[in-house]
């Protein structure tokens, strides 16, 4: 069990102090599909870029705490106190909140020639294993720390750089199994990186990421755009397997209700201005269909 918890989150753009997300609540457990719709303009991007640690942003005001369970910890070595299991992500890079569970896609960095999706993809998640290591073993020693000012390092050397990553092979499997998981076609791995996906493969590289890394929540900005149906169908698959056969949480931002056909959210929520404004079940995204966000705006502005 993990949860992802906004609370009066307040954000403004770092290089002009422009305020963008006003105070925005949000909870989203692992196993939830939520979906975050809104016009253009209303922070939906922020929101989610704020999570991830982005750095065109500053944060003003507000928490953002990621829950793990002992479940969600099993794999780490290092004994982990109850009170270790609470994150406050702002206080964390980019990379450590990947780390604990949290999937934003990342861009293929354009500069890298000759590498494969397969070789990528296993050096991020050997990143990220490292990094998760690194990130709880950093919390035990602070532990140990308070306890023992004997004032120089006792820990022992680091092993290899290499220690404890997910060999060539051990990642063969791994993929082959998340590629049938996603109804993928093996062949897709092999292609190199930029060498002309299109915008569905895109998009379907960004579900095969999350797919790879495990995380608790993802969050997916506007996977929907620019698809065409078989696309959107397969993408869509794609987003129910990971919820339903690696429970992950989904955060799907999205514009138009068209996806939430095929990914059926628990909770619907409509973002205004910099705020949540109104959530609901998956009958909200519907009455958004038929009639736009403008009753939405009308019902705030009225209660104000
Ligand atoms: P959405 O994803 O809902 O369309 P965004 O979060 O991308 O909205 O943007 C919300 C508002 O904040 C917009 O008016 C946008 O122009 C502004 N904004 C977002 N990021 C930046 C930035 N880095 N610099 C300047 N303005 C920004
Ligand atoms: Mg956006
Ligand atoms: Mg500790």
């Amino acid at each position: 069990m993990a949860t992802l918890e906004l609370k009066n989150l307040q954000a403004q753009v770092a290089e002009t102090g422009e305020e963008i997300l006003r105070g925005v609540d949000l909870e989203v457990n692992n196993g939830e599909i939520h979906a975050l719709m809104g016009p253009n303009g209303s922070g939906k991007s922020t929101t989610a870029k704020v999570i991830a640690g982005h750095p065109a942003y500053e944060v003003t005001g507000g928490s953002v705490r990621l829950t793990l369970s002992e479940a969600d910890v099993a794999d780490i070595d290092v004994d982990i106190d109850e009170a270790d299991l609470t994150w406050d992500l702002l206080d964390l890079e980019p990379n450590e909140r990947a780390a604990l569970g949290i999937f934003l896609a990342f861009q293929y960095p354009a500069e890298i020639e000759g590498v494969t999706m397969v070789n990528f993809l296993r050096q991020a998640l050997n990143a990220k294993l490292d990094e998760r290591e690194e990130l709880f073993e950093d919390e035990d020693e602070e532990g140990a720390d308070a306890e023992d000012d004997s004032g120089y390092d006792t820990s022992p050397m680091e092993g290899p750089a290499d220690d404890g990553d997910v060999g060539v092979a051990e990642f063969q499997q791994l993929l082959k199994e998340k590629m049938e998981l996603l109804d993928m076609d093996e062949k897709f791995a092999e292609r190199y990186l930029n060498a002309g996906f299109s915008g569905g493969e895109k998009k379907q590289n960004e579900v095969l990421q999350a797919a790879i890394l495990e995380p608790s929540i993802a969050v997916l900005d506007e996977i929907d755009s620019g698809l065409d149906i078989d696309r959107l169908q397969d993408v869509s698959e794609g987003i129910n397997a990971l919820r339903d056969e690696q429970g992950t949480g989904i955060l799907q931002i999205t514009h138009y209700q068209r996806i939430l056909d095929y990914v059926e959210p628990d909770h619907v929520h409509v973002m205004l201005d910099g705020k949540i404004a109104k959530s609901g079940g998956a009958e909200l995204a519907e009455e958004l269909e038929d009639e736009g966000y403008d009753w939405v705006r009308e019902e705030v502005y009225e209660a104000a």
